[in-house]
């Protein structure tokens, strides 16, 4: 019948600039804030940790900022990711919505994560820089940054958290294989490290113990850096490039969206996609846009929007964002990623203000919505993006209901491979629901820094 089931961008059509937000953001953007003093933090505060021209993007008003030839080249080996039509979804679910994804699991990592990971690797490579260091959960960041490193001939330390080490040993696998070296944190190579392992030497590690460790040892050292792989600024500015290539290939077909859905961690996968649409809507169009979280890590939809730590060790400056509070320990039996306590401060305002919605998902609905996806669309979707699918599926029979030809674009962010051993429990029945507790919520408030 001639449906276009995927829409595809010509190489040479790649856009060659990210669209910068912050040049069009109707509703204020607090500060971020020195820890110590509690003003406003400078260029030189951030300059031990990230190259100048990062922490230029993060405050740049500049609407569009061009993608530098290198990276673009490098853009290349994936992108533009093909745009897909989920016309078998769209039979399965009988609705007369129009649904369409892009999908970023063709990067070589597998997800959305490289588009700032080569980004970032290419600045630093550019000012002098010769190591990254960072930290990874479950593997996905540490993964695109390796694979990003070694394209441009930089060193690569990944501080993995000990638990998710020893638990999922393929991404371990696949960022050595690109180059890295890898350690379960906490490691005894810093002094953070070295602290907890003396009181506990059994330390599983956490996210907020590897940060501190990526941090000291890039501070330390001349040649090296930091990267963080969502969160600030400029990481949602290098996402941008999926919205843009969204907004061309929908277009190729004559649509533009009525909703569009991404799930929620840091959100840089939803900023992505949803950025360039928004200036769309700034500009006049009606289109509703979705962020969708765990009902166990609920940052937007039960997060308190105030200042707060970025990480449990309380080293980065404060960033105002929706937060289940820096000391929020991710409940064990939830099975996808999104586990971050905070949200990003541009996603945070954008909510807080009205312009867009958020959603929280138990995680059985979730992965009741991914198995449908595999089932009909063939892509075994990562847990993550299956809360998006989730929320797709609902609106394609909300459509159904009120009998309206919706236009869904929604972000499948990565695939799953990696990630089989949570369909594993799922299909077990060992997967149970888990809501994150409003008293949770209230007691962290306590901790709070005061500003
Ligand atoms: C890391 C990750 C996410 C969550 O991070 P965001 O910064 O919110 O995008 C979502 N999906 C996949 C596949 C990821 O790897």
């Amino acid at each position: 019948m001639g449906i276009k089931r995927k829409i595809l961008l010509e190489e040479e059509k790649i856009p060659k600039e990210w669209y910068n937000i912050l040049a069009d953001l109707p509703c204020p953007l607090p500060p971020v804030l020195h820890p110590a003093t509690g003003k406003p933090v400078t260029p030189e505060d951030l300059a031990p940790i990230f190259p100048l021209s990062l922490i230029q993007q993060e405050v740049s008003t500049e609407r569009y900022i061009p993608i530098p030839e290198e990276v673009l080249e490098i853009y290349k080996m994936w992108r533009p990711t093909p745009l897909y039509r989920a016309i078998n979804l769209e039979r399965y679910l009988d609705t007369p919505a129009h649904i369409y994804y892009k999908y970023e699991g063709v990067s070589p990592p597998g997800s959305h994560k490289p588009n700032t990971a080569v980004a970032q690797a290419y600045f630093n490579k550019l000012e002098g820089v010769k190591r990254l260091t960072t930290e990874t959960g479950a593997g996905q960041w540490g993964s695109a940054l390796a694979f990003a490193c070694n394209l441009f001939g930089l060193e690569c330390k990944v501080y993995m958290v000990k638990v998710s080490y020893y638990q999922k040993p393929y991404r371990r696998s696949l960022m050595e294989t690109w180059g890295a070296k890898v350690v379960p944190s906490p490691s005894p190579d810093t002094e953070a490290g070295r602290k907890i392992l003396e009181k506990d030497p059994e330390s599983l590690g956490s996210l907020g113990i590897a940060i501190s460790e990526a941090v000291e040892d890039a501070v330390k050292r001349d040649d090296t850096k930091y990267s963080l792989g969502s969160v600030l600024n400029h990481v949602l500015l290098h996402q941008t490039i999926i919205g843009e290539e969204a907004l061309l290939q929908l277009e190729m077909v004559d649509e533009f969206p009525d909703v569009v859905i991404g799930c929620v961690g840091g959100g840089s996968n939803f900023a992505g996609l949803s950025f360039p649409f928004l200036r769309e809507k700034f500009k006049g169009k009606k289109i509703e846009v979705i962020a969708v979280e765990p009902e166990s890590c609920p940052s937007l939809t039960k997060g308190i929007y105030t200042y707060d730590f970025g990480d449990t060790a309380k080293t980065t400056p404060l960033l105002k964002m929706y937060t289940l509070g820096h000391n929020f320990i991710p409940p064990g039996i939830h099975a996808g990623g999104l586990r971050y306590h905070g949200m990003a401060p541009i996603v945070s305002t954008l909510y807080h203000h009205g312009y867009i919605s958020a959603r929280a998902y138990h995680q059985l609905d979730v992965f009741d919505s991914a198995v449908i996806f595999a089932r009909t669309e063939g892509i075994v979707p990562a847990p993550e993006s299956a809360h998006a699918i989730k929320a797709v599926i609902d609106e394609a029979k909300d459509a159904k209901e009120k009998g309206e030809k919706r236009v869904i674009l929604f972000n499948l962010s990565g695939h799953g491979f990696f990630d089989l051993s949570a369909y594993d429990q799922y299909f077990a029945g060992k997967l149970e629901n888990f809501a994150y507790p409003r008293e949770k919520v209230e007691e962290a408030l306590k901790d709070l820094p005061k500003v």
